[in-house]
C-alpha cells in the first residue's frame, strides 16, 4: 500500500496512522491542506475490506473537504479521518477516547466532526480528550437541514440556468430519503415539484409519499426514470460508466458525497449534455453549520454563506462553459486557485 505515490495523495500535508493496542483503534487522519485554516472534517467509522480501501477513502474525502471549504468561503482547510472497525474490532467508548487522543496530538491542525457511522455520543467521548471537535450534543445540532437547504437552492439555480424556468410543475427524482433526502423532498413538494422517490428502506419511502411525493420508484432504476432533475442523496459513485448512458434527466443536483465514480465521469456527463452541479459545492450547508463554533461565524453570517452557494454554482457553470470543461473540473480549478491565494492561518505546521 503506497501513500506518497497513491493516485489520490494530491500533496496531502500530513497523513497519520493512529493505533491504540488497548482499545483496538486503527485510524487514519488525513490533513490535505491548512492554507485557509485548520482542517475540519468528519470521522467515518466503517468496516473497510482493506487498509488500502480505507486510505483511498480518507484521501479522497479529505481533499474534497479542502475544496468544499474553499468554495463555501470558510476560513478552514480540508481533512478527514477514518476508523477501521469490524465484528472483531467494534467501536467502543474507549476506542473513541483513543481517537480523541490521536486528534489532540495534531494540536488543532485537524478538527474532527461526525460522519457516516459516528454519532453525537461518539463526539462527546472524543471531547473528553481534545477540544478540537465539532458537533457535540447541545452544540450546533443536526447539519442535515442546512445541507438540504443548500441543495434545494442550488437545484433551483441549476434549473433556471439550464431550463429557464421555475420549480412549479418540474419533475425531480430523489434517491436516498435519509436526513437530507427527506428534507429536500419536503421543500420540493412545497415548491410544486412532482417528486419521484427511491430508498431501500420501505418506511422512508412511505414517509416521503405521506409528505406529498408523487410516486416511488425502484432504487436501482431511479436514474432511468424520466425526470428533469436527478437528485442523488444516498451513497457515492452513483454516476459511473453504467449509469450515465442510462440517465434520463438533464440535470444532476444532489447531496451525496463523491457522486462521480471517477474523474472521467464528469466529462462523460458533459458529453451527454447533462448539467452536473458539483456535489461538494451544493452540499456544503452542513459544513457551514458545523463550522460555526470553530470559525466564530454568527448564525446570520453562516446563513449568508449558505445562500451564496447558488451564486457560486452559477459562476462555476459559466467558467465550465467558457473553458469547455465539466463543472466539477471547473469547481476543482476555482477551489485550488482560492487555496493558492490564501493566507496561512492554521496552527503552525
Ligand atoms: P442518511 O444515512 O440519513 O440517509 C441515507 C439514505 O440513503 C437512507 O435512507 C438509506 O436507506 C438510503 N440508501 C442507502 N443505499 C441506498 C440505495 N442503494 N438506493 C437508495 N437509497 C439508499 O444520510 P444523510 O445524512 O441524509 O446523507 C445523505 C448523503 O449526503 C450522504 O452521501 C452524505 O455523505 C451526504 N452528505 C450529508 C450531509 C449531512 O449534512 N447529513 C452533508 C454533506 C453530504
Amino acid at each position: 500500500m503506497d501513500t506518497f505515490t497513491h493516485h489520490d495523495f494530491d500533496d496531502h500535508e500530513q497523513v497519520v496512522f493512529a493505533h491504540d493496542a488497548e482499545t483496538g483503534l486503527r485510524a487514519i487522519i488525513a490533513v490535505h491542506d491548512t492554507t485557509l485554516g485548520p482542517a475540519l472534517g468528519g470521522c467515518r467509522i466503517w468496516s473497510y475490506a482493506s487498509e488500502g480501501e480505507a486510505l483511498t477513502d480518507v484521501l479522497r474525502l479529505s481533499r474534497g473537504m479542502s475544496f468544499k471549504a474553499a468554495l463555501a468561503d470558510l476560513p478552514l482547510g480540508g481533512g478527514k479521518s477514518v476508523m477501521m472497525v469490524g465484528p472483531d474490532r467494534p467501536k467502543t467508548p474507549a476506542m473513541m477516547r483513543a481517537m480523541g487522543r490521536a486528534v489532540e496530538r495534531l494540536a488543532g491542525r485537524y478538527i474532527v466532526a461526525e460522519d457516516v457511522g459516528a454519532t453525537v455520543a461518539d463526539m462527546d467521548e472524543i471531547a473528553t480528550q481534545t477540544r478540537h471537535v465539532s458537533g457535540l450534543s447541545g452544540s450546533v445540532g443536526d447539519p442535515s437541514p442546512w445541507t438540504a437547504r443548500g441543495v434545494f437552492l442550488s437545484l433551483e439555480a441549476a434549473v433556471r440556468h439550464r431550463l429557464q424556468r421555475g420549480l412549479d410543475g418540474l419533475r425531480v427524482t430523489v434517491t436516498g430519503l435519509g436526513n437530507v433526502g427527506a428534507s429536500l423532498v419536503a421543500q420540493l413538494v412545497d415548491a410544486g415539484v412532482e417528486v419521484s422517490v427511491a430508498d431501500i428502506r420501505p418506511e422512508a419511502v412511505e414517509a416521503a409519499l405521506a409528505r406529498g411525493a408523487a410516486r416511488s420508484v425502484e432504487p436501482s432504476a431511479a436514474h432511468r426514470v424520466a425526470a428533469d432533475v436527478f437528485a442523488p442523496c444516498a451513497l457515492g459513485a452513483v454516476l459511473n460508466a453504467t449509469t450515465i448512458p442510462e440517465l434520463a434527466a438533464q440535470i444532476v443536483c444532489g447531496a451525496a458525497n463523491n457522486q462521480l465514480a471517477t474523474v472521467a465521469d464528469g466529462e462523460r456527463l458533459r458529453r451527454r449534455g447533462i448539467l452536473y452541479a458539483p456535489d461538494y459545492l451544493v452540499n456544503a450547508g452542513g459544513l457551514i453549520s458545523v463550522a460555526r463554533p470553530s470559525t466564530k461565524l454568527s448564525d446570520a453570517e453562516a446563513t449568508a454563506r449558505l445562500e451564496a452557494i447558488p451564486e457560486t454554482l452559477l459562476e462555476i457553470f459559466a467558467k465550465a462553459e467558457a473553458e469547455q470543461i465539466s463543472p466539477d473540473a471547473a469547481a476543482d480549478r476555482v477551489a485550488r486557485a482560492r487555496i493558492a491565494k490564501g493566507v496561512r492561518k492554521a496552527t503552525a505546521a
